[in-house]
């Protein structure tokens, strides 16, 4: 458990735990064909950690042949739903007797916070691969009501090659949300990790091969985006991509499926996402809690984070009041140290960017009610305050753009008409979030909000058994749940006569 142990036992496991940095195909561990690397570096210092392979063309090329033949042989596909089940409750085992060392390599690489690495990410990981084990051999097919000389089959095929291609603010645990219910289904998977945190991608691979789970059938290609996930969304052999990143590289992915054999894609793209307590809340310190941790979790770096906050005037300034004072509790440190409620932004580059919005809403007129400095900059790691802005438009930028960092937008409302109207008026719909005790008022406002998710009384809440995605620029289809096994078979008709 975290709090038996403390910031010297989780210093000392980061300096010991064994790294992957080769690309993991058929089996095999190996560099890149050309010999390319990209260094993976520590949010929380600036320091690199290793030098990982850089896939290029011919390594996807191989890691696609691999997979495709590994699914032509039947080696995995052909197996009985029961083999599948157990390979991946095995990999569920794993992942979870592995969880301390996955968990400090995913806060090494990725600057999150120990705590939620342990208590969230590799937990949850190992249940969505459990889950999807469970799962798949109590399925059934279909049989069409057809006239009686006739029996069509409405049967569920896996699909072929799926390229899982996935971002870094929750690196195992994305990759587990397409990489799971993919192998359940029979596919066999490439997966592409960003390039910010491939480390954890590594380490399944391993976890995968010790599960029994067969050579080629599930490959890592760690590598750039414009390089590897380039060469997997134009690639001819590729039949679907499963992709979590920015709505800018999912519009990408659209394209390279135009261009090349017209695979499927499925996309988990970004969020702007509206959270509104109405001023019959029916508890304001919890939803000031819900909507500080709604923000400042993962340091902000979550694609649901409700980062545009309407607040009701009844409540307005005792509301606010809350909501600075739950913010100030989660201050950035360590992010080995298990106190730590947020840790370091994953690079350099994303800093910037988090920084030049809060510039940006210093000039456009916002008021700055916290934060919005950097800090604790003599560790050489990345770190902002919690961030808060009152907004007196909703035309700022800091209120139209998904920034991805710790940076909150308030506005005040005076109707529920108008909270919708604003919660609406954005190209995302992702997640969304109200607060209020008027049942009617709950069922009203949520069908209204254009979301693909939407918390009542509570933000950010939930499990493997629901599915999660978003409309609009948030993308198309949906991780977790059964449904997410649609997005990796195909329906089959089979129409026999049978007079
Ligand atoms: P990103 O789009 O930059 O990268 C995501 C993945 O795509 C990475 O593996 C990257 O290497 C690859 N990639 C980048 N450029 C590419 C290109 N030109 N061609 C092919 N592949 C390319 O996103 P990010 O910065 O890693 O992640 C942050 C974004 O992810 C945010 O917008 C966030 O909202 C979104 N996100 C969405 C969800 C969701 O479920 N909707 C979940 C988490 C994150």
């Amino acid at each position: 458990m975290t709090e038996t142990k403390d910031l010297a036992y989780w210093r000392a496991l980061a300096e010991r735990v064994p790294l992957r940095t080769q690309a993991y195909i058929d089996g095999r561990w190996a560099d890149a064909a050309d010999g390319a690397t990209f260094d993976t570096v520590n949010p929380a210092t600036g320091q690199v950690i290793a030098a990982v392979a850089a896939c290029g063309g011919a390594d996807v090329d191989r890691a696609v042949a691999a997979a495709r033949r590994a699914f032509d042989q039947g080696i995995w596909s052909g197996l009985p739903r029961s083999a599948r089940k157990a390979a991946l409750l095995k990999l569920a085992a794993l992942v979870d007797t592995h969880r301390e060392e996955l968990a400090v390599l995913e806060t090494i690489d990725m600057g999150k916070p120990i705590a939620d690495t342990l208590g969230y990410d590799i937990p949850e990981a190992a249940r969505t691969y459990a889950w999807y084990a469970e799962a798949i051999d109590k399925i059934y097919d279909e049989i069409a009501p057809t006239a009686p000389e006739v029996l069509a089959t409405i049967t569920r095929e896996p699909l072929g090659v799926v390229a899982a291609v996935v971002p870094w603010n929750y690196p195992l645990l994305m990759a587990s949300w397409k990489v799971a219910p993919a192998l359940a289904a029979g596919n066999s998977v490439v997966l592409k990790p960003a390039e910010q945190s491939p480390l954890t991608a590594l380490r399944l691979a391993e976890l995968a091969e010790l599960a029994g789970i067969p050579a080629g059938v599930f490959n890592v290609v760690p590598g750039l985006g414009a390089v590897a996930g380039q060469a997997l969304g134009l690639h001819a052999d590729v039949d679907c991509v499963a992709f979590t990143g920015s709505t800018a590289t999912g519009k990408r992915f659209l394209q390279y499926a135009g261009q090349s054999n017209l695979k499927r894609v499925w996309l988990e793209c970004g969020g702007k996402s509206p959270h509104i307590v109405f001023d019959d809340c029916p508890d304001l310190d919890r939803a000031a809690r819900a909507a500080a941790v709604g923000i400042f979790n993962n340091q902000g770096e979550i694609c649901i984070a409700g980062s545009r906050l309407y607040v009701q005037d009844g409540i307005y300034d005792r509301f606010m009041a809350k909501l600075e004072a739950c913010a100030a509790t989660m201050q950035p440190g360590d992010p080995l140290d298990p106190a730590s409620a947020m840790g370091a932004i994953v690079d350099r580059a994303q800093l910037d960017r988090v920084l030049s919005y809060v510039h940006a809403g210093r000039e456009e007129g916002a008021r700055l009610r916290l934060g919005g400095e950097r800090v604790r900059t003599d560790s050489g790691g990345f770190y902002l305050q919690p961030t808060i802005f009152e907004c007196p438009s909703q035309a700022l930028k800091i209120v139209r753009e998904e920034i991805f960092g710790p940076v909150l937008a308030v506005t005040r409302f005076h109707t529920e008409e108008e909270a919708v109207r604003m919660a609406n008026d954005s190209p995302y719909g992702l997640g969304s979030g109200l607060w209020t005790a008027n049942l009617a008022r709950a069922h009203r406002v949520s069908r209204r909000l254009q979301a693909g998710l939407v918390w009542v009384n509570c933000y950010m809440d939930g499990d493997v058994t629901v599915p999660f995605g978003g409309v609009k620029q948030s993308g198309s289809g949906r991780d977790k749940s059964l449904h997410a096994l649609d997005k990796y078979t195909d329906l089959k008709t089979t129409w026999i006569s049978l007079a």
